[in-house]
């Protein structure tokens, strides 16, 4: 027969099933059977057991309470979903088994803790809601409240979605369907962004509730009954669905949506983002070296998530890039509002998060402190943008809320050192509340009090050293060693003997405990008290606490892509509609950064749809073809997201979507050669680009045999200029392909400059007009180390190719030290011998020294 408690836990248990439950048992979370087994080996816990009333215990493992989140946080970043199961009343007054229930889920999508997220990118949660016309998407940001959703059309590889899904990279997926196949698309997804996905979530994403809930949430928003809108809402639905059933409070504090359709922003598929390596670099997936991190000089946690979400979504609206840049340019054309500007930023601290903790009703003192010193600087904020004149900054400077009441409400209330704890008192400052002042003076009073006690009992006892002290488990005691027993007072009552002292208790004493601890206790209630109303208010204003945290954010987003610029030498691009990009020294923001000690060459670009639709760069590997073909897209990006550009002039029609298609990457359908998959990007660039789209082709056919290669290469130059009409820049080593330029008028060859002098090239960096004369693989090779021998056999076959004499497999007429075509192992050692030879200097070398050399040589030979 179960105990009680055991009861207890399996009641709670069954309903949570798929979750790991945290039982609390006073200061522990325990967990019991499985979980317990999986906890102990993931947290490398002791796995002990607990007697649960059959005849076998229960296994079992615990973490205490306060060091929980650490492990909460592991077991989650690991996918595991934990269920928090607390006590519900006070265990000293409860009757019988205390009550218990689960008060919070935590999953990857839904952690709003903060020492288990990163401060600088946003944790996002997103459901995906299929059906027969389209599909809908909704994105969370749990931790700070926001959403966003938008509905697209089905297509063949399901390519939308996963832009989509690529763009916010969230921790947690759930989906509405269940099917095969759904499955690969998952495993993509799990090992792509190693989120935890759920499907087969129906229920959550129907209809009517979906609509019902979307509209309580979000009362102002206003939807129609297309199919688009009716996908947005049930995936935001069935999202706060899910949100509600783990988060079990009410999460009113989630205000802001964000629907947006086709066409709002730039779009980017998964392969562009990788390879213009926008927020992290291909290979290590760290932020230096990506484009975020030469933008990112903010300040605050909330401006480096502002800017990286910009970088994720340029814009393609003329009018909104034009305020964002103006706004750059303000603040890049005044250094010193720029300067006194970010000065002010470094006290932000990250009011997002902070006001998701009051919600949560999990903020302490320190939090609150932390506002409030966030809120102090508003009014100086306020005072420098008084004569800003861009449109952006003009609109903060008059909407800034400096919320003086709210920061008054925090800073005549709570103490300036708050400790972590809320329960405990120092929270409240003296003079916010005569009651609080009161017991508090009872209580520092009682600190006197047991001096002055001490002093007389030690005056009365004559025993010098007689001191009180106060634990737990006697309270307030007389401590006297063994050497004064003897002067003990009949009046003391022995508690308790140490080996060198006994412990005693008095009338007196007992009465002082009494106050003091009553104080401290109906201080610390009134306290929390207090404490809880401050942030029922603070609760009422959550959503103008948010608002100053995204006008901060979006500062901080503006002084730091100005400062970049100003520190770069970037200039402000001009945007227009037209259908031209034209970049004079345009360079690599994140290459220049590297090559600080050889000298980044700029390079020029010309691109229209007309007579300059298609640039056919040919040049050695290595040259720096690549380089320029990327920079050209991150120019492009850099002044949709509103930033400056590295070039001394630029003119940027804007550009709907940005492909590029660069060397081998991986995809959902494993098992695909790497050929393969290059024709798939292929294809999904040739369906998906328009005449206002910039194409960056690196390379392609590779990975077939030359003529196939050749060929694909070739009727895609051609399809992408004249039917697709976009933008492109279009490297190849098919120099046959240069024959282009004479038949197709959008296209122009270009090269990069090289030079050559005997075998030696040297690379100019440099791109201009016409045609590569040679692609130079040969000296590249050699540039690279490849054994002269095997350069000159190269050579040599290089020469029977161009003469029409060279036959595969052929005893090589002009290298006869070659046997079908392969170096032997006598040609190795041979030319190794004579190299040491060469060496030699027969004019220096000693007799004796001939005689050894001649010795070793003899030695390799054998
Ligand atoms: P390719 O694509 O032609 O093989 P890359 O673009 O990879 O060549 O360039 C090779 C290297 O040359 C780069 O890693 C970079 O260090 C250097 N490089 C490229 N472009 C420039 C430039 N404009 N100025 C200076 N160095 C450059």
């Amino acid at each position: 027969m179960l105990t009680p408690m055991m009861q207890q836990y399996f009641e709670i248990k069954n309903q949570y099933k798929d979750y790991l439950l945290f039982y609390r048992l006073g200061d522990f979370y325990e967990l019991f059977f499985e979980d317990a087994k999986t906890a102990s080996r993931e947290l490398e816990l002791v796995l002990t057991g607990r007697d649960c009333g059959e005849e076998e215990r229960a296994p079992m493992c615990g973490v205490p309470f306060h060091s929980a989140e650490g492990y909460i946080g592991k077991l989650v970043a690991r996918g595991y979903k934990v269920a928090i199961c607390e006590q519900l009343e006070d265990p000293s007054v409860a009757k019988g088994i205390v009550k218990r229930d689960v008060i919070r889920i935590v999953t990857p999508g839904t952690v709003i803790e903060s020492g288990l997220l990163s401060e600088q990118k946003n944790n996002y949660l997103a459901s995906v809601y299929f059906c027969e016309e389209n599909i809908g998407v909704a994105f969370a940001d749990v931790s700070t409240g926001v959403v966003s959703a938008t509905a697209f059309g089905h297509d063949k590889r399901s390519n939308r979605l996963i832009n989509e899904l690529a763009t916010y990279v969230p921790s947690e997926i759930i989906v509405n369907k269940d099917n095969k196949y759904l499955g690969n698309l998952i495993s993509f997804f799990k090992e792509r962004f190693g989120a935890s996905v759920t499907t087969g979530e129906e229920s959550r994403f129907e209809l009517r509730k979906a609509r019902e809930r979307v509209y309580s949430q979000f009362p102002d928003e206003h939807f129609t009954e297309t199919p688009h809108d009716i996908s947005v809402q049930c995936a935001i639905g069935g999202l706060l669905d899910y949100i509600d059933e783990t988060q079990k409070i009410d999460v009113s504090y989630i205000s802001s949506l964000n629907v947006y359709s086709d066409g709002q922003y730039m779009e980017l598929d998964i392969n562009t983002r990788r390879n213009l390596e926008l927020i992290e670099t291909m290979r290590t997936k760290e932020k230096r070296g990506s484009l975020l991190w030469v933008l990112d000089r903010t300040k605050t946690a909330m401006g480096a998530r502002m800017l990286r979400s910009w970088i994720e979504l340029p814009l393609v609206d003329e009018k909104a890039i034009i305020k964002r840049q103006s706004a750059v340019k303000e603040f890049f054309n005044n250094f010193i509002l720029r300067t006194e500007l970010s000065e002010l930023l470094k006290d932000v601290l990250d009011v997002e998060r902070l006001t998701t903790k009051i919600a949560y009703r999990t903020a302490n003192g320190k939090d609150l402190n932390a506002i409030a010193k966030t809120l102090d600087i508003l009014p100086q904020v306020k005072y420098l943008l008084e004569n800003c004149s861009s449109e952006d900054l003009k609109e903060i400077f008059e909407g800034l809320d400096t919320a003086e009441d709210l920061n008054k409400l925090i800073c005549d209330a709570i103490d300036p050192e708050a400790p972590f704890s809320v329960r405990e008192g120092g929270i409240i400052k003296t003079g916010y509340s005569a009651d609080v002042d009161r017991l508090r003076n009872v209580k520092n009073n009682g600190t006197s009090l047991k001096a002055e006690i001490e002093m007389r009992e030690r005056a009365t006892t004559g025993i010098k050293n007689l001191k009180i002290g106060y634990n737990k488990v006697f309270g307030y005691y007389i401590e006297i060693t063994n050497s004064f027993k003897h002067l003990v007072p009949e009046t003391y009552i022995r508690k308790q003997t140490l080996s060198n002292c006994e412990r005693y208790i008095t009338d007196e004493l007992k009465d002082m405990e009494a106050m003091i601890l009553g104080a401290s206790d109906r201080l610390a209630s009134l306290e929390y008290e207090l404490f809880s109303q401050i942030c029922d208010k603070l609760d009422k204003n959550l959503s103008r606490i948010q608002k100053i945290g995204t006008t901060l954010a979006k500062l901080d987003v503006y002084l730091s892509l100005a400062d970049v610029a100003a520190r770069n030498s970037y200039i402000c691009p001009e945007i227009d509609k037209s259908d031209v990009i034209k970049i004079y020294d345009g360079r690599h923001p994140v290459v220049e950064k590297f090559v600080s000690d050889s000298y980044f060459v700029p390079n020029d670009t010309e691109l229209d749809t007309e007579f300059n639709r298609l640039a056919l760069i040919t040049g050695p590997n290595m040259a720096g073809k690549s380089t320029y073909m990327r920079q050209v897209a991150l120019i492009v990006i850099m002044a949709q997201i509103g930033s400056f550009v590295p070039a001394s002039s630029a003119r940027i029609g804007i550009v709907d979507k940005v492909f590029t298609r660069v060397g081998a990457s991986d995809d959902l359908a494993s098992g695909q050669s790497t050929f393969m998959l290059e024709m798939n990007e292929v294809a999904y660039i040739l369906s998906n680009a328009t005449k206002r789209s910039l194409i960056v082709y690196d390379e392609i056919g590779r990975g077939t045999s030359t003529f196939d290669g050749m060929s694909i290469a070739k009727a895609v130059a051609e399809h992408t200029c004249d039917v697709i009409c976009a933008k492109t820049l279009f490297a190849t080593h098919y120099h046959e392909l240069t024959d282009l330029e004479n038949t197709n008028p959008g296209i122009v060859n270009y090269n990069i400059a090289t030079k050559k002098r005997g075998d030696d090239i040297t690379f100019l960096r440099k791109i201009i007009k016409g045609a590569a004369d040679d692609s130079y693989g040969i000296e590249v090779a050699k540039l690279a180390g490849v054994p002269d021998k095997v350069i000159k056999r190269a050579k040599a076959v290089l020469a029977e190719i161009d003469s029409g004499s060279f036959k595969m497999n052929a005893p090589a007429k002009s290298a006869p030290q070659f046997d079908d075509g392969l170096i032997s192992f006598d040609d190795v050692m041979e030319n190794e011998i004579s190299e040491e030879l060469r060496k030699i200097d027969i004019n220096t070398i000693s007799p004796i020294e001939a005689m050894n050399e001649l010795f070793r040589l003899k030695k390799m030979l054998k």
